[in-house]
């Protein structure tokens, strides 16, 4: 037979597959220009041309057992090197070459660090709204994921909610800052209240909490708000980096985790790490795609295009009257739905052709999420539909 839990997973597709399935169907009936696809979060902006270049000069220079070859199960020693002194450089943090381990983008940086951390019996705790993701992730790696709302009129941690929601059993709590599907940041005086908690907890307890920052979002900020590093505000800290959205690299599946050297026996988290990428197959992430990121850390798309997106969307949906949670960072934006039921709404949506995400999926009630990184003159077309159905709603 085969796996009862795995059929389930690949035969249930994930809500917002389903809208974007849905919407590929329509806009073959009516056309794309008249469809409103705000369902994914895949980039719009290109790649900054400098990947192109750095991509084509190393398939011309670089020896084919090089260029096609396996790298070393954590990557490429050279590349490791790289990022660890970025972070050191960038961040108040002695990052070394041997805590940085290569993956193929976020999703992989975080099933591999959940695998390396949690056992059977194990909590994992997230905020909601969160990534839908999370808890497939969680729980493959045999722990339960355990919820905690964020307050409902910023979308930030609830601190009395979260101290009630960690137990003995809590190994690790997911931050993600700019968040999907919210697009809040956290501020920086809120991690620091959250790492007193876990201090707190973890001396209460007699047992690490460790904290994991999933990062696709981190370059992608309109407000100058400095987003926190949090290996510089806690010891027992893992971050899940990736290029997928900041260098709009979605496809070629690269990122990294960083293990913070102040944690308690970081080098056996680390091995650990690398046991959890070979167990789960992820050994040696494209190298290709390793030599290039090398090249551009510190390089992103053109974001400011994600800022005007958010900036015509923000203004044209409070002027029609909407309530929205104005999105600091990432592409998405978290609007309150015209009825109770966001199910209902999204449905209510569709007839005027908007394809837009119910909450539920993302752990709360009563938001749709709208994704921006799409062309602005979709967004701008898309007002008088939102005006339109919200009019729907005024009038009945
Ligand atoms: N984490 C969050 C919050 C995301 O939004 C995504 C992708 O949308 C991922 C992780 C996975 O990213 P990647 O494509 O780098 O695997």
């Amino acid at each position: 037979m085969i796996s009862p839990k795995m059929l389930e997973l690949g035969k249930k597709s994930s809500v917002i597959r389903e809208i974007f399935e849905y919407g590929l169907k329509r806009k073959a009936e009516i056309g794309a220009e008249n469809v409103f696809d705000f369902s994914l979060g895949n980039p719009s902006v290109p790649a900054p041309p400098k990947v192109t270049e750095i991509m084509k000069k190393l398939i011309d220079e670089t020896p084919a057992e090089v260029l096609h070859g396996y790298t070393s199960g954590p990557g490429d020693m050279k590349v490791r090197t790289k990022i660890a002194e970025y972070i050191k450089s960038k961040y108040n943090v002695a990052a070394t070459a041997g805590l940085v381990y290569m993956t193929c983008g976020a999703a992989a940086s975080l099933t591999i660090t959940l695998n390396a951390i949690v056992e059977d019996g194990d909590e994992v705790i997230v905020f909601a709204p969160f990534f839908p993701e999370y808890r497939v992730f969680v729980e493959q790696a045999g722990a339960k994921l355990v919820t905690v709302s964020c307050k409902k009129e910023d979308l930030q941690i609830d601190f009395d909610a979260l101290e009630k929601a960690i137990t003995p059993n809590t190994k690790a709590v997911i931050i993600n800052s700019p968040n999907n599907p919210s697009g809040v940041i956290v501020p920086e005086k809120d991690v620091v209240k959250l790492t007193e908690v876990l201090n707190k907890k973890q001396e209460e307890y007699g047992k690490v909490i460790f904290l994991i920052s999933d990062e696709p979002y981190r370059e992608l900020v309109f407000t100058g708000e400095k987003v926190a590093y949090i290996p510089e505000y806690y010891k027992n800290s893992v971050v899940c980096y990736s290029y997928s959205k900041a260098l709009s690299l979605p496809g070629e599946r690269i990122g990294y985790i960083f293990v913070s050297p102040s944690m308690k026996d970081a080098g056996d988290v680390f091995a650990a790490v690398c046991g959890a990428g070979r167990a789960l197959g992820y050994v040696c992430a494209p190298s290709l795609m390793q030599y290039v990121i090398s090249q551009c850390l510190d390089d992103t798309a053109d974001v400011s295009i994600y800022e005007k997106n958010r900036n015509i969307l923000y203004n044209g949906l409070t002027d029609i009257g909407y309530t929205v949670i104005k999105p600091d960072g990432a592409f998405y934006m978290f609007v309150k739905s015209l009825e109770e039921d966001a199910n209902a709404f999204y449905e209510r949506a569709k007839k005027f052709d908007l394809l837009i995400v119910p909450s539920d999926s993302f752990g709360v009630e009563g938001f749709v999420r709208i994704s921006y990184c799409v062309d602005t003159a979709l967004i701008e077309r898309s007002l008088p539909a939102f005006k339109a159905l919200y009019e729907d709603y005024k009038n009945e």
